[in-house]
C-alpha cells in the first residue's frame, strides 16, 4: 500500500487510511503438502494486518520491533 507521511492508505482507495488490527498474528508454516499438510505452531512470521474499511483490502507487514514498538 502507498505510505505517505508514515501512514498507511489503501491500494484502491487512495484518499481511505488502512487502519491497523487490534493484535498481531502469526502466520505459521506448514510443513508437507499445502493443502494436506499440517501446521508447525514453531515456525512461522509475526505479522501485523492493515485493513481498508471500505473494501477489505488486507496487507500485512512483518512485526518489526524498531519499527513498530512506538505505538505507531
Ligand atoms: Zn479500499
Amino acid at each position: 500500500m502507498p505510505i505517505r507521511d508514515g501512514k498507511r492508505y489503501c491500494i484502491t482507495h487512495t484518499k481511505t487510511r488502512m487502519s491497523r488490527t487490534d493484535n498481531f498474528k502469526a502466520l505459521s508454516n506448514v510443513t508437507g503438502d499445502a493443502k494436506s499438510g499440517s501446521v508447525d505452531a514453531q515456525a512461522g512470521l509475526v505479522v501485523m494486518p492493515f485493513l481498508c474499511e471500505e473494501c477489505g483490502y488486507l496487507e500485512l507487514y512483518v512485526a518489526d520491533r524498531e519499527r513498530f514498538g512506538s505505538g505507531e
